[in-house]
């Protein structure tokens, strides 16, 4: 009997898939368990030619290949190397066949391997399950080496594997991927109400959550849409788990350059669509935006079954799907940025004639609950009566070397985790350093404002931040001072 270790992904959670080749009793002939009948044909197929071609007949004897655990469903095609392997090993003709290698791999039908889907989640799935080297196709090597912590033993075909010594060799120097971290630049932004550049300046920084609101027009989405370029590049490992969750969900992501995704779904958008799931449980809109930002333009004009379902992850920064049988953790680590009209016309408060009565403003708003409402640490009110002259500009650099402090403010912790926005709230207080006068101006206010105390915790974030662009280690009653005005009344 002989072993060999692949593995099968249920989300973004590794599950051991053993396969066990064996002989038994009977007519000779091949037989596969534990897959669906569809792939079993082809497998068998494969398999056969593949071995034929670098001259490895089938013994004639009856041959039991087993997939376990038999309850899942197996609908990967990977597997034929590993069990084109495993047939080899009973056959005898590999002298060893070490238990710390896991193997992936499809045969074309001339007995090449074919490139690999999923390899980055694949291979982040074996580190899970304590893998240290893998066979794969030659294919995806390149690919492969982004993920660091595995021996890459890359192949073209199953002849390779026959070389002597092949288990022992030293695993290939692949060539790494080599990632690009943009340069600090000037980007040019909307000529806005200048209130706006602040806050988006600020949530940039500090990872905050931003919600817009104002009349149509004034170049809200267009100024939210520079974000991607205004955001410090990603670290390798964020780089890797952007790669991880695109990849699961088949979907594109510049794998050279270290940039941060932005999604902005219709709001025609189905809860399935923006949290994942579906048939193969797939990663949704709040998880592409991972480590990036989440744009809901219109977010008055998203159902409200949609708008519920993302208020757990935006505070969680992840969310879990439970079907029947498995449960499924993706991340959700972004920024949330919404932007809506004040009103249903949507010229409330501005040069031009509103036509909403009080009541239909009240209905309007009452589109988006509460809750969710307070979930944006910075929550802006445009004007369309703002004209400056020179078209208005943004330096990342400043904008980096804010986020770059609290890096160092949050260390172990990097990346978005390490964020005045997003780390935890003790981990936060813990080394905030608000000073005792700002902490007191604060208390005042925040009588008078009745703010609740997610909203104070929201504003001493949120003047941390503005305090680290200024480069200050203390924040101040000023800070304070700025964050409560970068709250509207919704
Ligand atoms: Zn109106």
């Amino acid at each position: 009997v002989v072993n060999i270790q692949s593995l099968s992904l249920c989300g973004l959670k590794p599950i051991l898939i053993d396969i066990e080749v064996s002989y038994s009793r009977g007519q000779p002939k091949l037989v596969l368990i534990g897959l669906p009948n569809r792939i079993i044909t082809e497998a068998k197929e494969r398999i056969s030619t593949a071995l034929q071609f670098h001259g490895v007949r089938l013994k004639s004897k009856k041959t039991v290949v087993n997939l376990a655990p038999a309850d899942l469903k197996k609908t990967e095609s990977y597997y034929e190397l590993p069990i084109a392997v495993g047939l080899l090993r009973l056959q005898g003709l590999l002298k060893e066949l070490p238990q710390d290698f896991v193997f992936f791999g499809e045969f074309s039908l001339t007995g090449e391997l074919k490139p690999l889907p999923n390899v980055i989640p694949l291979l982040r799935g074996a580190i899970k399950l304590g893998f240290k080297k893998v066979v794969l196709p030659a294919q995806s090597a390149v690919q492969a080496s982004l993920v660091t912590d595995l021996e890459i033993f890359p192949i073209r075909n199953i002849g390779q594997i026959m070389e002597p010594n092949f288990f022992n060799a030293a695993a290939k120097n692949i060539k790494f991927i080599a990632t690009t971290v943009l340069k600090p630049q000037t980007i040019s932004v909307p000529n806005i109400d200048p209130i706006a550049l602040r806050a988006l300046s600020i949530a940039v920084s500090g990872a905050h959550n931003l919600l817009l609101v104002g009349p149509p027009g004034v170049g809200k989405s267009s100024l939210i849409q520079t974000m991607p370029k205004l955001l410090p590049p990603t670290t390798p490992t964020e780089h890797l788990e952007i790669l991880t969750i695109y990849s699961l969900a088949n979907k594109f992501f510049p794998i050279h350059q270290r940039s941060r995704p932005m999604r902005s779904p219709h709001h025609s958008s189905s809860v399935v669509s923006l949290i994942g799931g579906g048939h193969n449980i797939q990663p949704g809109e709040i998880s592409l935006a991972h480590d990036g930002v989440l744009f809901l333009d219109e977010v008055t004009e998203f159902s409200r079954l949609v708008l519920d379902s993302i208020r757990e992850p935006m505070v969680e920064h992840k969310l879990t799907i439970n079907r029947s049988q498995n449960r499924v953790t993706f991340p959700a680590m972004n920024i949330v940025v919404a932007a809506c009209n004040p009103c249903r016309c949507g010229f409330h408060q501005s040069k031009q004639v509103c036509k909403c009565s009080p009541l239909q403003i009240q209905q309007y708003r009452n589109r988006v609950s509460g809750p969710l409402i307070d979930r944006f640490d910075l929550q802006i009110y445009l004007t369309d009566s703002v004209v400056t002259k020179n078209s208005p500009t943004i330096e990342t650099r400043d904008l980096h070397e804010a986020f770059l402090i609290q890096q160092t403010r949050f260390t172990p912790l990097s990346g978005m985790k390490a964020t005045n926005g997003k780390v935890s709230l003790a981990e936060f207080k813990l080394k905030a350093e608000i000073s005792p006068n700002a902490t007191k101006f604060l208390d005042e206010c925040a009588g008078k404002l009745r703010l609740n105390l997610r909203n104070y915790n929201q504003i001493c974030r949120v003047a941390r931040t503005i305090a680290d662009l200024s480069g200050l280690q203390e924040v101040q009653v000023e800070h304070i001072a700025e964050a409560l005005q970068h709250r509207c009344r919704w």
